[in-house]
């Protein structure tokens, strides 16, 4: 039965002097061309993006009444890359790969002049053969309780490789947010790299992954090649500002940073690896 509520399909009805705020022009219409001046407003606000705390576990983080979109996938999936590219920012989420915070939860605040309207959190990638086996466990159980947990957390947007597909682990993700996704949770599958697909690769892929998403969105991207960062983009604003709900901080942020280009290092390849002994629980 699919666990994604549809809720995504509406139109932009909050969204700045919008052109056309016809749902087809949506995202979820493929090949529809990007709304260039919400995607621009998208793309200033996510640019706005700051640290704004590190925890080990749920429990340090601060209660928050803000949107909250969380970043998760396996390790070497492209997550940070992704971070960086759409906040536009070099080193933003590199951050979180610092010695003590690679297995933080990791908060950026985003929002003009100081003013927080919602918050993206990085979660680290999981399936690194090379962490300790208590580690691990101990890490699924932070993960796991933040996803269930969470109060504010209304999105969630999933990284994967698209030359592995979905990995066990991701499949197992998928089970522990099924319950809050059915209650109307967002969910999003970025299909990473899309530069190293060619064009009847990247259509398959992105097909079967729509089926294993249960009709939750699945959008390809590719730091290199600059695919798909805006269509996210004005994804995730929209999620975080629901029709109805007017937040000030949207209203003049549109000066993006264009000019700046993300680095994407050569990767190195990371052994996958199974959950330890069970499924994560709260
Ligand atoms: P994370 O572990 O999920 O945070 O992954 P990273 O963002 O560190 O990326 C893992 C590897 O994939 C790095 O070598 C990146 O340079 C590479 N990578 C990330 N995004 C892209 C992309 O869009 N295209 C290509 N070709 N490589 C990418």
């Amino acid at each position: 039965m699919p666990f994604y509520n549809g809720a995504l399909g509406s139109p932009y009805l909050s969204m700045p002097t919008p052109r056309n705020p016809s749902p087809a022009h949506s995202p979820r219409t493929a090949k529809a061309a990007p709304d260039k001046s919400a995607a621009t407003v998208a793309m200033g606000w996510l640019h706005t993006a700051r640290f704004l705390t590190t925890a080990p576990q749920l429990h340090f983080l601060p209660a928050l009444d803000v949107p909250e979109i969380a970043f998760v996938g396996r390790s070497n999936a492209g997550k940070s890359t992704c971070i960086n590219t759409l906040t536009q920012q070099k080193q933003l989420a590199f951050a979180s790969k610092k010695p003590g915070r690679t297995q933080h939860i990791n908060l950026f605040a985003l929002g003009k002049q100081g003013l927080m309207d919602a918050v993206l959190t990085d979660l680290p990638g999981y399936g690194y053969a090379a962490v300790p086996k208590q580690d691990k466990i101990r890490w699924q159980q932070v993960m796991a309780n933040y996803l269930v947990s969470r109060q504010n957390l209304m999105g969630i947007v999933l990284m994967c490789d698209p030359r592995h597909g979905m990995t066990e682990l991701d499949e197992i993700l998928l089970e522990v947010i099924r319950p809050r996704v059915e209650e109307g949770l967002k969910f999003l599958i970025v299909l990473t790299k899309a530069d190293k697909l060619t064009r009847s690769e990247a259509a398959k892929i992105l097909s079967i992954t729509k089926l294993q998403a249960g009709g939750g969105e699945v959008m390809l991207f590719s730091a290199t090649k600059r695919q798909g960062i805006e269509d996210v983009a004005q994804l995730l604003w929209k999620w975080a500002h629901p029709p109805g709900k007017a937040l000030a901080a949207t209203g003049d942020v549109a000066s993006t940073a264009q000019g700046v280009e993300t680095e994407v290092e050569e990767e190195a390849e990371v052994p996958e690896e199974g959950f330890e002994d069970q499924a994560p629980t709260p």
